[in-house]
């Protein structure tokens, strides 16, 4: 069987590794536009910030590790058509344009950071960060720089806040939108605004950037508020999928272009699938389509089309939208679904928020955990949670998750025989006292 994948990052590098495995006897080809192969994407503000100086410890596995396990990996490789009914897909290289026809395709291709059509986009000192040729320019301009402009409060661009502040830069963030971290409820990103502002971050809500300019000391971006002079800009206001070359084959898209797929990762297109951030998944708690680009979802997805090739009955049900996030000495997480979210639930639902220790009190680094629970209001089972909070709060996302994936009602939940010891926890838990608030 000839498998063809396009992309050669975290989706599409756990399809082929996985392949290599399920199916030694499959004719596997990557075609990748890039140079770069598997590489930790999420380890980029690291290296951003100093806190990683190697760039090395980024790359995952080589081209030539893939070949040896006989994935021929074609770098270089732009695919820009596909024909489903003759089962073709157009490449274009340095050479010209080529034909490659496929038994299966795999679309792993990603997405690309949404840069606004405005004037001095591409002036020297403007950035995205998505690939590690774009770190590496970041990291070797901040040299030079005293001051940066974040255009974005997301993940990306709050998690950027800390590389900048790490590096000792004045850093301002411009969000078009009243508040940041806008997946989170909006008392959680009231809460993120005041810790950026005590922390010294310029936080412009509801500005727009316009337009950039250069200046005597860098560049000026001009806003519909106003301006600001900094020496760098990134834009990290959102991605939008790879699937352009996609228009006009008849695949299945919603609105932002990310391809609709079932839980076996397939379009409608026959032998064609798709995983990652180029695609949706299929929300665990509403059942809904959603577009949730997180590598969390793309390396789960691509090592099961693998095994779904290999003719095992698996699929993919999880996503759960789980992610967590550290902006300096400040940990949030979430999963499943938040108060903003419950639009999208067939059902009613109640929530509770609490605030309590992360460990025992009189163990050093002592701090405060406030979680928000969202439970369906009839039978009480966990529907989302959300938290923010000191050091060790991150991590206590995942329990949730398990119990929304098992259906589990908060009072179940608020039995559970968690692990303790003073300096991780309490006898009850900061996760029981907030399943414990939820009335029976
Ligand atoms: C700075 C940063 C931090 C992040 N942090 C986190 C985090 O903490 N947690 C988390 O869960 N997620 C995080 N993410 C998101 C995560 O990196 C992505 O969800 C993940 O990389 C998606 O993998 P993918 O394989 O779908 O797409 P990508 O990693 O985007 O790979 C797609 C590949 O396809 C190639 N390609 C595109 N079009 C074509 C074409 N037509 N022909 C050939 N090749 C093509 C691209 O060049 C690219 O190499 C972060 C992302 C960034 C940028």
């Amino acid at each position: 069987m000839k498998i063809i994948i396009i992309g050669g990052v975290a989706a599409g590098m756990s399809a082929a590794a996985k392949l290599s495995r399920e199916m030694p006897e499959a004719q596997v080809i990557v075609f990748e536009k890039t140079q770069e192969v598997s590489y930790a994407g999420c380890g980029l503000p690291y290296y951003v910030s100093g806190e990683n100086d190697d760039i090395n410890k980024l790359r995952i596995r080589t081209v030539d590790q893939f070949k040896k396990s006989g994935i021929d990996v074609r770098l270089g490789h732009t695919v820009i058509g596909l024909d489903a009914v003759n089962k073709t897909i157009d490449v274009e290289n340095e050479a010209g344009v080529f034909q490659e026809s496929y038994d299966r395709l795999i679309i792993t291709t990603g997405a690309s950071p949404i840069v606004p059509p405005i004037a001095g986009k591409d002036l020297p000192g403007v950035f995205v960060l998505k690939s590690l040729d774009d770190a590496l320019q970041m990291r070797s301009a901040l040299e030079k720089v005293n001051s940066v402009v974040i255009v974005g409060g997301g993940y990306i661009g709050l998690e950027l806040v800390e590389a900048f502040v790490h590096q000792n830069k004045k850093v301002t963030v411009i969000e078009r939108l009243d508040r940041v971290l806008t997946v989170f409820d909006r008392e959680f990103s009231e809460q993120v605004g005041e810790y950026l502002r005590k922390s010294g971050v310029d936080l412009r809500l509801e500005e727009t950037v316009t337009e950039i300019r250069e200046d005597k000391d860098g560049l000026l971006i001009i806003t519909d508020k106003g301006s600001k002079e900094a020496q760098l800009v990134v834009f990290a206001v959102g991605v939008r999928p790879s699937t352009a070359f996609l228009k006009d084959t008849g695949i299945k898209m919603v609105g932002n272009g990310a391809i609709v797929i079932d839980d076996q990762m397939r379009t409608n297109l026959p032998d064609v699938y798709a995983a990652g951030d180029c695609a949706t998944v299929n929300h665990r708690v509403t059942g809904k389509v959603k577009y949730i680009p997180l590598a969390t979802n793309a390396n789960k997805q691509g090592k099961l089309i693998a095994e779904i090739l290999a003719g095992k009955d698996k699929s993919y049900t999880q996503a759960l939208g789980s992610a967590m996030i550290k902006i300096m000495d400040l940990e949030l997480a979430k999963t499943g679904i938040g108060e903003s979210e419950a639009v999208d639930y067939d059902g009613e639902i109640e929530s509770v928020t609490i605030t309590a220790g992360n460990h025992a009190h009189y163990y050093p680094g002592h701090g405060k955990v406030t979680i928000k629970l969202v439970v369906d209001k009839h039978s009480k089972v966990i529907l989302g949670a959300q938290l923010i909070g000191a050091v060790g709060t991150a991590l206590r996302v995942n329990p949730f998750v398990v119990a929304i994936a098992t259906k589990m009602t908060a009072s179940e939940f608020g039995g559970l025989d968690f692990g303790y010891a003073p300096p991780f926890a309490s006898t009850w838990d900061v996760m029981h006292i907030a399943a414990n608030a939820v009335k029976e």
